[in-house]
């Protein structure tokens, strides 16, 4: 079983990276211009180990508990394969100081209250001497507009950028968004909304704003095409039952 399963998952990265690969050329780009994350929240550690003898190097869990147990569980192959996790999902503020230092990127700062929370948490651990630097985040923003997403608006996000950017503590490093499921032409138009978005931020704030994360299992070649610079990617990567079309 856990033989198929190493074989699996080594398979399906090779299709992934060739997809990856061509839609990067779409938008004149190289394999080293995206980032690919590995979303390991619904899968164990068997999982993850065959994750990282596949090649993965990075990945993203939503949930701080979980987020340990594969820490406390990957203790041992950390030093010979040195691998990095991000926190994906909503964050809520008690958890914050469970999570900072020990992800590198926080990729779902969706309201000014948490940005306000998340930065007094690393101020208070940088002058501590508990961290070694700012917490690096992305601005999680809800380009498509619907009710059930998270993260500012564009507006919201346009009026907050000052707000945000003197914030001590964290280092804004990109935008984030999830497009809408099952539309393909509403999904580039998302991921497409939200570079234009970073493009205008990035003058008016003066801010380099390189990454954006955009893409999901349905959607990665879409959002690659469309300039995403980190691919969040679950189900593709770890579940069989899942088709690549
Ligand atoms: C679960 C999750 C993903 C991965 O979704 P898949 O469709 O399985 O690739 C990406 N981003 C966030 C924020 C998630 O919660």
């Amino acid at each position: 079983m856990e033989e198929d399963y190493g074989a699996f998952i080594e398979d399906r990265r090779a299709e992934i990276l060739q997809r990856v690969d061509a839609s990067l050329a779409v938008s004149g780009r190289a394999r080293d211009e995206a980032e690919l994350v590995a979303v390991s929240k619904t899968v164990g550690l068997m999982q993850v180990l065959a994750a990282i003898d596949a090649g993965y190097r990075v990945f993203g869990e939503n949930r701080p508990q979980e987020l340990h147990r594969k820490l406390e569980g990957l203790d041992l192959v950390q030093e010979a394969r040195p691998v990095r996790f991000d926190m994906i999902g909503n964050l809520q503020t008690n958890k914050i100081n469970a999570v900072l230092g020990r992800v590198e990127l926080i990729h779902s700062i969706g309201t000014m209250h948490l940005a306000e929370a998340v930065s007094s948490r690393a101020s208070r651990r940088l002058d501590a001497g508990e961290l070694a630097a700012p917490q690096r985040v992305l601005i999680e923003v809800n380009v498509s507009g619907e009710e059930t997403k998270g993260g500012f608006s564009p507006d919201e996000l346009r009026r907050s950028m000052d707000e945000l950017q003197s914030l001590c503590g964290i280092r804004i490093e990109g935008l984030m968004t999830m497009a809408p499921r099952g539309d393909k032409s509403r999904a580039r138009a998302c991921f497409a909304g939200l570079r234009e978005l970073r493009d205008e931020l990035r003058v008016s704030s003066g801010l380099e704003l390189h990454e954006l994360s955009c893409g999901m299992s349905e959607d990665y070649e879409i959002a690659l095409e469309e300039g995403s610079t980190i691919v969040r990617l679950g189900r593709v990567v770890f579940d069989p039952s899942f088709e690549v079309l």
